[in-house]
């Protein structure tokens, strides 16, 4: 892959002079979904799909960008004066919303670049295609500029531009999975402290697979926000009643006893989810340092039911692939995961039953939804890197 962007950044501005490759990975939740604005748990890793990057520093002011994934679009030209958080024009958005919010931290970026990406995660679908730009970037950016940041910073530095500049509210899971990757390993995140620890995916005989759904999301952004403010209605009313910070505070027994403090009922469901998934991932990782795979397989389809009926993030085209995995016998568990309405499934195969798995679950989807699924069994990788 080096060869073919290296040869391809010549190929788009003139030579490759001076110019280095890099890596970033994408990620997948494997348990724990919108736990991490509610102060909970998550359980995520980063993939050995990702994006790939070249790029060079320039001597002038000047931003130039290529993406294989757009290349319709061309050479996007523009400058270091030209950094305006809330436009969305089109993908630079994400490359320079990373620049601007280094200068927001006080690391001021002094020279332009050309940069060329290619991703082989689908954009869009919940493997955070957008996180995995932005760790790149500022992985590119401390590597030109020597800036003294961690991984973790270049994390929250990534959160920080997608919120404040590409004004998507997201919580720092994504970054923070691509940022602090490891191979053969998930991340068992606190979301209100930051403290995490390394838990390693042994599947003996299984793989992760990666379901697509393909459907065209819509309107997410707003779903998701009113997701967040319900989350945090029903929080300010518990707090009333008990004394916490956060919904990830809450153990289901403690939560049972004052849920009737939520006085909207939807509200109510949306705070039951944040409380038992958060709990569910915490037995998901023990049950996992157990190497008890069955349940943690379980776990995660008990995450879906969750995520379908009391968070209602779910859609007709991920319960379809959920529920298509669950009648195969050697599925151990599967999830929608990610931000929800559309994206991705996850799931844990075994190993003789992936080549069953893709082609049925892919002919009734195709045949129900009337265009196809993709598959990826997925290994579990490292964070970003120079090539
Ligand atoms: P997700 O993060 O779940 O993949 P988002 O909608 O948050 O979905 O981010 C997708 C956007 O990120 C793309 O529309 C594009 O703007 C940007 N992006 C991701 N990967 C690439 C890439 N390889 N090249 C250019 N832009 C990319
Ligand atoms: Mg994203």
């Amino acid at each position: 892959m080096k060869k073919v962007i290296l040869d391809k950044f010549a190929e788009v501005f003139g030579d490759n002079q001076g110019a280095k490759a890099y890596f970033a990975p994408g990620r997948v939740n494997l348990i724990g979904d919108h736990t991490d604005y509610n102060g909970g748990h998550v359980f995520p890793c980063a993939l050995t799909l990702g994006t790939y990057g070249v790029a060079r520093k320039r001597e002038d002011n000047k931003l130039r960008f290529y993406s294989m994934n757009f290349d319709s679009l061309g050479v996007i030209e523009s400058s270091l004066e030209e950094l305006n958080p809330g436009e969305g024009e089109n993908w630079t958005a994400y490359p320079k919303g990373v620049i601007w919010a280094f200068g927001e931290k006080g690391m001021q970026v002094t020279k332009g670049m050309d940069l060329l990406l290619f991703g082989n995660i689908p954009n869009g679908s919940g493997l955070s295609s957008s996180a995995s730009v932005e760790v790149l970037t500022g992985f590119i950016l401390r590597d030109f500029f020597g800036f003294d940041v961690t991984n973790q910073d270049l994390a929250l530095i990534g959160q920080y531009s997608e919120n404040k500049y590409n004004l998507v509210n997201c919580g720092i899971m994504d970054q923070f999975a691509i940022a602090m990757g490891k191979k053969d390993h998930a991340i068992f995140l606190d979301t209100a402290t930051l403290s995490f620890e390394y838990a390693p995916v042994k599947l003996e005989g299984a793989k992760v697979v990666i379901a697509c759904s393909n459907k065209k999301r819509g309107l997410v952004d707003s779903k998701y926000n009113e997701r967040r403010s319900q989350s945090e209605a029903a929080l300010k009313e518990l707090q009333k009643v008990v004394d916490i910070e956060t919904l990830g505070d809450l153990d289901e027994e403690t939560f049972e006893k004052h849920q009737d403090a939520i006085a909207d009922t939807v509200c109510r469901k949306r705070a039951k989810h944040a409380v038992s998934e958060n709990q569910r991932t915490i037995q998901a990782v023990e049950a996992l340092k157990q190497n008890d795979i069955e349940l943690f397989g379980k776990l995660m389809s008990e995450s879906h039911v969750s995520l379908r009926d009391d968070y209602e993030t779910s859609c007709d085209e991920t319960d379809l692939l959920v529920a298509e995995a669950w009648k195969n016998p050697g599925v151990l568990g599967s999830r929608i995961t990610g931000g929800g309405f559309g994206g991705c499934t996850v799931s844990i195969v075994k190993d003789k039953a992936v080549e069953q798995f893709k082609e049925q679950i892919g002919k009734v989807y195709l045949e129900k939804v009337g265009y196809a699924a993709d598959f990826y069994v997925v290994d579990i990788g490292d964070g970003p890197c120079v090539l």
